[in-house]
């Protein structure tokens, strides 16, 4: 027997679509009915009055690295991945791709492993598949990556990775030695190719989008500004609109006239809201703890490396992030959404699966406060879990 759950008083917001005092049924782990009528009486194993509270699509978080003083490379900690899924879901993400740093061979073998190993019974939040961030990018553009184990586009190396745990993404500095030709290495086998920590001019990175590269990774944090001689590749984040451009709405790491500029500027379909979490997200202030070996202090919020200052990451919630948006571009949610879950699912080729509050979609659900965005539930495949 198929489980059946309804959530009735919902506020549906999902891409196009804004309903109050809606019914959201479920069904065997699939939307089957969103609809304006009254919940019906009896049918259903499960009934959840959310209360006027917003429901919208689970997020996905593309880009994140740890929580909770876990990180995805902790090679003494089996845990990591699962303490960060709890971490994920609590932000009221039902999907996630942990994402490694900078690192050896062996680290990066043990992150999949750990992958792979909490795949076996997963929770929480869901784990798409890894996202390497790096080896391959520019020793120039390190931002807080560790220089030590900073090597040229290497596929084997990632299939071989992948053998253990799927890699999803790959962000990389195109201009490396080699860097168009890995680009067309990553898409022939569903792998995303994407540039970040990168120095490369607009015409050294034309041959990799030719190849079929299409995603920046945190759009404007550590790759070559615009200038008016030579737009680098924040310049080509805004020429091309085909770019899937990954930004950190913390308001940090793109000041808020930025993210307006980005906003009003980049078609929001090809906008995807990242965390770029850090061990440091979901802890207090004062924390201070060492990233791919170097050391990092939180501080009013804000990860910076204790040598140089330069930004780690973030402690961003998805959540505050998709209430940062609308606080600060003014657009509505219905429109904005989509940044924070069906982009993301488009882009991984899962855009008819995941990322909607509608008919035939995985119920991958966020339930939220609709003035603070609070967590409130969230469901994964139907199934409320508990963070
Ligand atoms: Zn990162």
């Amino acid at each position: 027997m198929k489980q059946k759950t309804v959530i009735a008083n919902a506020h549906v917001v999902s891409p196009g679509v804004d309903i109050l005092n809606a019914t959201v049924e479920i069904s065997g782990g699939r939307i089957t009915k969103v609809s304006k009528k009254p919940a019906p009486k009896k049918g259903w194993d499960t009934f959840v009055d959310v209360k006027g509270a917003l429901v919208v699509p689970g997020f996905i978080d593309v880009h994140t690295h740890g929580a909770l003083d876990r990180d995805v490379c902790d090679e003494d900690h089996s845990d990591s991945i699962e303490t960060l899924a709890k971490a994920k879901l609590a932000e009221g993400c039902t999907s996630f791709l942990p994402t490694t740093l900078t690192m050896g061979h062996k680290t990066l073998v043990k992150a999949a492993e750990h992958c792979a190993l909490y795949a076996e019974n997963p929770r929480y939040s869901k784990a798409l598949g890894l996202h390497l961030e790096g080896p391959y990018i520019n020793p120039k553009c390190l931002g807080a990556q560790n220089p030590a184990f900073v090597r040229k586009p290497d596929i084997r190396e990632v299939l071989e990775i992948a053998k253990i745990f799927p890699v999803l993404q790959v962000s990389y500095a195109p201009e490396m030695e080699g860097g168009a030709k890995f680009a067309a290495d990553c898409v022939k086998r569903g792998i995303v190719p994407s540039c970040g920590h990168t120095g490369a001019k607009f015409a050294e990175f034309m041959p990799a989008y030719e190849k079929g590269l299409r995603h920046m990774t945190h759009f404007c944090n550590q790759m070559t500004p615009l200038h008016h001689r030579e737009i680098g590749m924040v310049g080509a984040g805004f020429l091309i609109p085909d770019l899937d451009t990954e930004v950190i709405c913390d308001k940090i790491h793109l000041c808020p006239d930025m993210l307006r500029l980005v906003f009003a500027r980049r078609p929001l379909e090809h906008i995807q809201m990242i965390t770029d979490s850090l061990r440091c997200s979901h802890l207090p202030d004062g924390f201070e703890f060492e990233l791919g070996g170097i050391p990092v202090k939180l501080q009013g919020g804000e990860a910076r490396l204790v040598n140089g200052g330069n930004l780690a990451g973030s402690t961003l919630w998805m959540n505050q992030g998709l209430k940062n948006i609308r606080d600060v571009t003014g657009l509505p949610l219905k429109d904005i959404v989509r940044v924070t879950a069906w982009n993301q699912a488009i882009g991984m080729g899962l855009g008819d699966q995941l990322g909607k509050v509608e008919k035939g979609f995985v119920a991958d659900l966020a339930v939220l406060d609709p003035k603070s965005f609070k967590v409130r539930a969230v469901f994964v495949n139907g199934e409320q879990r508990e963070f």
